[in-house]
């Protein structure tokens, strides 16, 4: 290829990437896999913390993310992630090629319009991976959510698990970041010791762990597509929960969900209890206007 076409691409990376340049492993992949070299680099919204792209090669295109700013290990901490909600074989996810402490690389699922049966299939696919248990909540690395380290410590107990590295965990980081009060500090542990007779026990499931919407693709054939989990064995309440939290699935996905795998009675009376981590998660990244929902729900409860 022609230098000055080499340097109009090694510029738009730049350009794109915001001044960090591509992760020398990530064209060293792509001439090692016969990809050959990247042809064209094409920013791609959505996201939330990390940069990503569309990589167009001599040979189709890649999905990669990069960010020299971000913990060492957390798209190591994804990779694993995506490789564990695959095996299961119940739900898409996208194929992980490479990670390094600065970039992933991945499969390249063109995003299309959503099948009819879109949700029906997302609840029946979703329950299916949830049937995948394990005889302890927790992972085998702690992980992130957002850029909130996740604790993933193996516990027999549901409700010492979700109690301690779920909602105390987020509340102490709260408490030192200055979010959180010391009242509201003081419900929620009182919350804890309420869990088991609010929470009916569940058996730890394999859990995408960060299941909002934007985290919902839609793959080429308008087939459900997970992306950029924060996977763990947890409470299937849980994920489902998350789904509310900004927006809401239709009734159809409850539907298919419960009949490819019911559920206790009363579960959305639960879904605050589970979303109060993502909350005290968001308060802890995002800030203040966090804090009204957050004290809405442990006054209910505590
Ligand atoms: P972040 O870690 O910054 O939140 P995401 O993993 O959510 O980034 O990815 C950002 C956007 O890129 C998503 O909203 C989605 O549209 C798209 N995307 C994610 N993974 C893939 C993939 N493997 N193939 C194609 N597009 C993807």
């Amino acid at each position: 290829m022609a230098v000055y076409q080499e340097n109009k691409i090694a510029l738009a990376i730049s350009r794109y990437t915001r001044g960090m340049t591509l992760p020398p492993a990530v064209a060293d992949y792509c001439r090692a896999n016969g990809f050959g070299s990247i042809r064209r680099v094409t920013p791609l919204g959505g996201g939330c913390i990390n940069n990503a792209s569309r990589l167009d090669t001599d040979n189709g295109p890649l999905f990669l993310k990069v960010n020299d700013s971000t913990p060492p290990d957390m798209f190591e901490r994804e990779a694993e992630g995506l490789s564990a909600l695959a095996a299961p074989n119940a739900i898409r996810v996208p194929k992980v090629l490479g990670a390094g402490p600065d970039f992933i690389l991945q499969e390249f699922i063109e995003a299309g319009s959503r099948r009819s049966d879109f949700w029906e299939t997302l609840g029946a696919q979703l329950a299916a991976l949830h049937n995948t248990t394990s005889p302890q909540f927790g992972f085998d690395h702690d992980n992130y959510i957002g850029s909130t380290p996740q604790i993933n410590i193996w516990e027999a107990d549901g409700h010492n698990f979700f109690a301690a590295h779920r909602l105390r965990f987020q509340a102490e980081l709260a408490r030192r970041n200055g979010r959180l009060d010391l009242a509201n500090y003081q419900l929620l542990i009182t919350l804890l010791s309420k869990l088991p007779s609010l929470i009916p026990p569940q058996p730890a499931s394999l859990l995408h762990g960060d299941l909002w919407s934007g985290n919902i693709h839609t793959g080429p054939n308008g087939e459900p597509v997970l992306i950029d989990p924060a996977a763990h064995y947890g409470w299937a309440e849980a994920e489902l929960a998350m789904m509310t939290l900004f927006g809401s699935p239709p009734q159809s996905f409850f539907d298919a969900y419960e009949s490819a795998r019911p559920l206790a009675p009363g579960y959305r009376g639960r879904f605050d209890l589970y979303n109060l981590y993502h909350l005290l998660n968001h308060l802890n990244l995002f800030g203040e206007s966090y804090g009204a929902s957050v004290h809405a729900i442990l006054q209910r409860y505590a």
